[in-house]
């Protein structure tokens, strides 16, 4: 039999949603973030569409990649598989490795600069889950190190995702009379 290796939209997102969910983390989790981070800049956000933008990320297939490779690294690390010296530094979640960082900022660029500095601010505050898988992961036997920055990542993503919602929204609902590329031009002349 060959090996199933493309997935469907819907099985992806189910898929990381187990995923994570065997590591402790809530698709509500996420979104509690999402809506965190996004509440500070706008008034009106529903929770529901944090929600919404958690899931309809985890249907994208490099983050479905990301969030599977990021639980099993940490899985293989708790079991001590890795050989040399890489086993004691993503066990010890060594201040100055960086890859965890990397696949999270390549998980909050799908939402270009405003993602990646969105990321940023939960990687540096470690708001909700995150903070709570960062000092779970501190214990012995307990290893952390790819799921926090994944985890921080989808949150930031979908904040991001909110305010682009939002933005369109306000975009389609707004009364313009209707605007040439060459109104400004004249002003200035
Ligand atoms: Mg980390």
């Amino acid at each position: 039999m060959s090996k199933k290796l493309l997935f469907s939209r819907e099985e992806m997102t189910r898929l990381c949603v187990e995923a994570l969910k065997s590591r402790g983390v809530e698709i509500d989790d996420i979104a509690k973030i999402s809506y965190k981070q996004q509440a500070r800049y706008t008034d009106d956000i529903k929770f529901e569409t944090c929600r919404e933008s958690v899931l309809k990320i985890l249907s994208l297939r490099d983050i479905f990649h990301h969030v599977l490779l990021a639980v099993e690294l940490d899985k293989l690390a708790e079991k001590k598989m890795f050989e040399g010296p890489i086993q004691d530094i993503i066990e010890a979640d060594l201040g100055l490795f960086g890859v965890d960082e990397v696949l999270g900022l390549d998980v909050a660029r799908i939402y270009g600069v405003i993602g990646m500095t969105n990321f940023g601010d939960i990687d540096v505050n470690k708001h909700g889950i995150v903070n709570t898988l960062n000092t779970e992961g501190k214990k012995p036997g307990v290893v952390h190190t790819f799921l926090d920055d994944i985890v921080g990542a989808i949150a930031a993503a979908a904040s991001t995702r909110v305010a682009q919602v939002i933005n369109e929204e306000m975009a389609q609902t707004e009364t313009h009379e209707k605007i040439s590329l060459f109104d400004n031009i004249e002003e200035i002349k």
